[in-house]
């Protein structure tokens, strides 16, 4: 290096250190759609004066844009709602792999997930499960306590359910088919689409709703969609859920189909050491309690406790959940979709 060149080369560092140590910043791109998320932004930035930017977009987009800004990417942290769709971040070398041991002593091994043991790591905050909910006037719950029977022909012509390709349902599919196998995971997902009363449209809260006006008599949908409703302000919307039952499928066999809302830091984060601290403080107390109580999700933090009484009456306290690798879903995507278009689920 010439004299001019190592000068210029001292400059330069000389001017990131000083941006970082004033900018005290965080760029996150999230996919959480949960507008009581701002408390655990404000917080974040109260605990640790670090001011965060934020690009909100849905977990396609968020992984979409990534890649399109490559190297000039000016995320630090991404949120996805979707283990799907956090598997496929890492794939697609959109992460960067960190040291912390607060988040491995806070967050459970199975919740730290990577595609392959050399991969980077992506991280679990919570958790929601997808379950079935029923018109209690027309429908037996022994007819809808498992996911096998949303396929069979007692139920025709009375689900509702969101486009088949939401990662909701990708990942909902991308587990039965883990606990399946393939053919019949592809003979139940025509089932499913032969009972189906409309074609897929809406959001988990649409299904909910059309539920509670007779259009169906059969949904399927987050838990926190659920809780959310049962905890309105708006008396219509809990005199809604009153003609809802809610059942947390497959109890008596492989449990109930669960998903993780995490994040990671992104490959070309430009404040890795904020970005860290960012996901840490998603895996302490204050931010895992949040999630239990502002938006109705489980927390995943070792030593955390939930007491959200929605939640509670809703599982009747507690369930069976599916116990495949978090990881299994992503891996799976490829052969459902290929399935989907087959049965033509749209
Ligand atoms: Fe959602």
């Amino acid at each position: 290096m010439t004299k001019k060149a190592l000068g210029l080369a001292a400059l330069l560092l000389a001017a990131a250190g000083a941006a970082s140590a004033q900018e005290q910043v965080l760029n996150l791109y999230s996919a959480r759609h949960y507008s009581t998320d701002e408390a655990l932004y404000t917080n974040f930035t109260k605990a640790t004066g670090i001011k965060i930017n934020r690009v909100d977009a849905d977990d396609a987009g968020i992984l979409a844009r990534l890649k399109a800004e490559g190297t000039a990417s000016p995320a630090d942290v991404i949120l996805l709602v979707d283990a799907a769709r956090l598997y496929k971040g890492e794939v697609e070398g959109l992460f960067q792999p960190i040291k912390s041991k607060a988040l491995e002593d806070a967050i459970p091994a199975q919740y730290r997930a990577k595609a392959t043991p050399e991969g980077t790591p992506w991280f679990g905050f919570s958790t929601r499960a997808r379950v079935v909910v029923y018109d209690k006037l027309k429908v037996k719950r022994e007819d809808v306590d498992t996911y096998e029977e949303l396929a069979d022909p007692k139920n025709k012509g009375r689900i509702c359910i969101r486009s088949g390709s939401h990662p909701y349902n990708l990942s909902l599919f991308g587990a039965i088919t883990e606990h399946m196998g393939e053919q019949k995971a592809e003979a139940w997902l025509k089932g499913v689409v032969a009972n189906l009363a409309r074609d897929p449209k809406g959001g988990d809260a649409d299904q909910l709703k059309a539920v509670a006006s007779g259009e169906c008599q059969i949904a399927v949908s987050n838990t926190y969609y659920i809780a959310r409703m049962i905890r309105s302000n708006n008396p219509d919307e809990r005199a809604a859920m009153e003609r809802l039952g809610v059942v947390f499928p497959n109890q008596a066999s492989w449990g109930t189909h669960v998903n993780i809302a995490g994040g990671a830091v992104a490959r070309n984060a430009k404040h890795p050491a904020n970005a860290v601290k960012f996901l840490e403080y998603l895996a302490g107390a204050e931010a895992q309690n949040y999630f239990a109580n502002g938006n109705n999700e489980w927390p995943v933090a070792n030593g955390v406790k939930v007491a959200n009484p929605a939640l509670q009456a809703m599982s009747g306290g507690s369930f069976k959940s599916e116990t495949i690798p978090i990881t299994a879903v992503g891996a799976n995507q490829v052969k459902v979709q290929q399935m989907l278009d087959r049965v033509g689920f749209k």
